[in-house]
């Protein structure tokens, strides 16, 4: 599932492919908004917002976008055919390129003066420019009972996270998962770590918390359930964590982050 960084990476390819150039198509491939047509108007800019994509156009309109599950952005030269077997959501195209919008799980459609009411409601972006720790510690603390494995999911507390950064950076903290916000000493710690870890992906495609590119060795926890804990040989575990329908895959070592 893409998370922050791979959103930014979207964002950044969206903006060198789309930024200051004329629409001279624009394909809108989910009912609600099948027969916009953006056509002649340029397109100002991207911004990425948390997992939220915002492409403004002129004349007050901004295509909001989504990744969810499985969606992504390939831009590639306008005339040549995408490849076959593409769910394709959404194409913004000019006259050198066109970007293609792939099992985007949310495309609309609203008023760039109505994009607060979409992401008004995120906690401060780990990869924005207006990045402010302090407000997602307090955040994060306003809800002591929680447990700190779902407090950094929510997208209202601190926006970027998904499952992945979450065991990373908890692991490297030491942190069992199921612990309360309110018993985790260092939140500014915390916070800070999972900022410097997005950060230095966001780069290039995959998520390497070791330092060490290779693929096998990338990760601590994360994709490596029942193998050694690279620190203290404990199996790595492996649940399920939520409330159902919203819960979602937490990777562990007991040996290093113990209850
Ligand atoms: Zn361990």
């Amino acid at each position: 599932m893409p998370e922050g960084d791979a959103v930014y990476r979207a964002g950044a390819r969206l903006r060198a492919a789309l930024d200051g150039r004329v629409l001279t198509r624009s394909d809108f491939r989910v009912p609600r908004h099948a027969t916009a047509d953006l056509t002649g108007r340029a397109v100002l800019t991207t911004l990425s917002r948390g997992k939220h994509l915002l492409t403004r156009v002129e004349g007050n309109l901004t295509v909001h976008t989504h990744l969810r599950m499985e969606g992504r952005w390939r831009v590639i030269p306008t005339g040549r055919r995408p490849p076959p077997g593409d769910l394709v959501r959404l194409i913004l195209a000019n006259e050198q390129w066109q970007a293609i919008g792939v099992r985007l799980g949310m495309v609309d459609l609203v008023r760039t003066d109505d994009e607060a009411r979409l992401v008004g409601h995120l906690g401060p972006d780990l990869l924005g420019p207006d990045w402010d720790p302090e407000e997602a510690v307090r955040r994060l603390r306003a809800a002591p009972d929680r447990t700190i494995g779902e407090a950094l999911l929510d997208q209202r507390n601190l926006a970027g996270i998904g499952t992945v950064y979450r065991a990373e950076t908890l692991f490297l903290r030491g942190i069992w998962p199921w612990r309360k916000t309110g018993e985790v000493d260092d939140l500014e710690g915390l916070v800070s770590l999972a900022q410097r870890l997005l950060a230095a992906n966001k780069g290039h495609a995959g998520t390497v918390t070791t330092g060490d590119r290779r693929p096998a060795n990338q990760t601590w926890v994360y994709g490596r359930a029942g193998r050694p804990c690279r620190r203290c040989g404990t199996r790595i575990s492996r649940a399920e964590m939520g409330t159902q329908p919203q819960e979602r895959l937490i990777l562990w070592c007991a040996g290093c982050q113990p209850r």
